[in-house]
């Protein structure tokens, strides 16, 4: 039996999100192509980011302070004689720059740790707090230290920034010391080589779309250019004919089509690239031929027309396409007319059987699309894509499949609701810090597409719950 449930109806939330997924699950990436590491923000890595050496590449001081031996601070406090120094940038060259008994050499953040030393003291920790550094005479372990009644040494300053470096990089100071006041375990304040990563390891998986964060990482590894995955092409098709381009001027009764824009910012957001095929009228000739248009990219997005009215015709002509439907509602509000399901072009249009280029997708499509419907309410739309087209979208961008995750907040003022439907309800996040609270935004229903923009986020609200108290922690599905 197929994994796949193909029995259309109306499931419940979990049902229809289950379903995309595993139909996501089964789709494909396009084509490779090398992209700029910055223009790769957002895009879904077509290769695996290796590291091109052992990180850190060096034991990596990650304080400023005293490299030492840490059996020398058994007894604290403790005077090591200060036989160097080491900043980062410089390599400490074994037998020149090392850390005998009694002995500790200066270190900065990002420096190599010198042979014989094992731990490294923060320069707060030592006598060399109470010099001149600007950052140190006002830290509160200055002031313990200046209670225990150390002082600056006689000797000169050893801060951290007086000192000059000769080519080996270990500075010889001659006859200089520091007294430590703090032991510390061996390890302490250094990050060994090797520890983050072996050479060789595998640091960012194919499928994972870039951040700033694993920008860094490929960036770190000396990757300029990285392979990611083609973006796939999305047609947003809107349907009414009520419904008029951002250019006319809409009559009496019309609207401006909004939701071809909100899709298409939401496609290009999920990793996909938006190709609008403007508004069918509802009228079922119209309708057919640019669904047929749209199912040439990678996948079709229809807004408005699949709901119960005499005019909504969107799942007539897919029916009409021979289209499988997995869903063809789900138990949530808004949206509960969505649509889901898969289709094909009836008669090739190539003799060699495949699909001729289309002029305004640019691409040929020989094997049958996947598709949504999505109610025409703006925020039907843009609660519907989030929960069920997001995936799919992800998934034909090479993406691992990611789980939709709700966070939590506590609910400012109480909600009453009716029950039975699972409810994504626009709101506001507001707060501060680890004081997040959250409100349902105040609007004239779910045309009200200003009072949308002003919400940040929708509190998710079960279908078995018809009052909310203030206070409560409710889950968030963010925006
Ligand atoms: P429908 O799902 O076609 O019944 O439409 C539901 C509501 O959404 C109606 O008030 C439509 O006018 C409105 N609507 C449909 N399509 C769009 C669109 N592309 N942009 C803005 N509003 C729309
Ligand atoms: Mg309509």
């Amino acid at each position: 039996m197929s994994l796949i449930a193909s029995t259309a109806g109306i499931v419940s939330f979990e049902q229809a999100r289950r379903r995309v997924e595993q139909h996501a699950a089964t789709v494909s990436p396009g084509e490779v192509e090398m992209v700029d590491l910055v223009a790769a923000l957002g895009r879904v890595l077509a290769e695996g980011i290796l590291a091109d050496r052992d990180f850190p590449p060096f034991a990596r001081a990650a304080r400023d302070g005293y490299a030492v031996r840490a059996a020398d601070l058994a007894e604290v406090p403790a005077r090591l004689e200060v036989v160097g120094e080491v900043k980062a940038g410089d390599w400490p060259e074994p037998g020149v720059c090392s850390v005998g008994l009694g002995q500790a050499v200066g270190i900065m953040t990002g420096a190599p740790l010198p042979a014989g030393a094992d731990a490294v003291v923060m320069v707060e920790h030592t006598s060399a707090a109470l010099s001149s550094h600007p950052k140190l005479s006002s830290h509160p372990n200055v002031a313990q230290n200046a209670t225990l009644g150390w002082g600056t040494l006689g000797s000169g300053t050893l801060g951290c920034d007086t000192l000059g470096c000769d080519a080996l990089g270990c500075d010889t100071l001659g006859e200089k010391f520091v007294e430590i006041l703090r032991s510390v375990r061996v390890g302490e304040n250094f990050v060994p080589r090797g520890a983050e990563a072996l050479a060789g390891q595998l640091l960012l998986d194919r499928g994972r779309r870039l951040d700033h964060a694993g920008i860094a990482v490929a960036a770190s590894v000396g990757k300029s250019r990285v392979q990611v995955f083609r973006r796939p092409r999305v047609a947003v098709l809107s349907t009414g004919d009520e419904v008029v381009e951002l250019d006319a001027t809409p009559g009496p009764a019309q609207i401006r089509n909004s939701n071809s824009y909100s899709l298409a910012a939401q496609v290009q957001n999920a990793g996909g690239e938006a190709v609008r095929l403007g508004i069918a009228p509802d009228e079922r000739g119209r309708l057919l031929a640019l669904i047929e248009e749209g199912l040439q990219c990678d996948l079709l997005l229809l807004t408005g027309g699949v709901s119960m009215g005499k005019y909504d015709l969107v799942e007539q002509v897919l029916g009409e396409l021979k289209a499988e439907f997995y869903f063809t509602g789900a138990e949530i509000q808004p949206g509960r007319p969505v649509v889901f399901g898969l289709c094909g072009l009836e008669t090739p249009v190539c003799a060699d059987g495949g699909f001729a280029a289309n002029t305004r997708t640019g691409v040929s499509a020989p094997h049958k699309k996947y598709f949504f419907g999505l109610p025409g309410n703006p925020v039907s739309t843009m609660v519907t894509f989030e929960l069920f087209a997001r995936p799919m979208i992800e998934a034909l961008a090479g993406q691992t499949p990611q789980r939709l995750i709700f966070v939590r907040a506590r609910l400012k003022s109480e909600i009453r609701i009716k029950t039975g439907l699972k409810r994504f309800l626009p709101a506001v996040l507001s707060g501060e810090f680890e004081n997040a609270e959250v409100e349902l935004a105040r609007w004239q229903g779910s045309g009200d597409i200003a009072a949308l923009a002003r919400a940040n986020c929708y509190v998710v609200i079960p279908p078995d719950r018809e009052r909310i108290e203030a206070g409560e922690w409710v889950s968030l599905l963010m925006r």
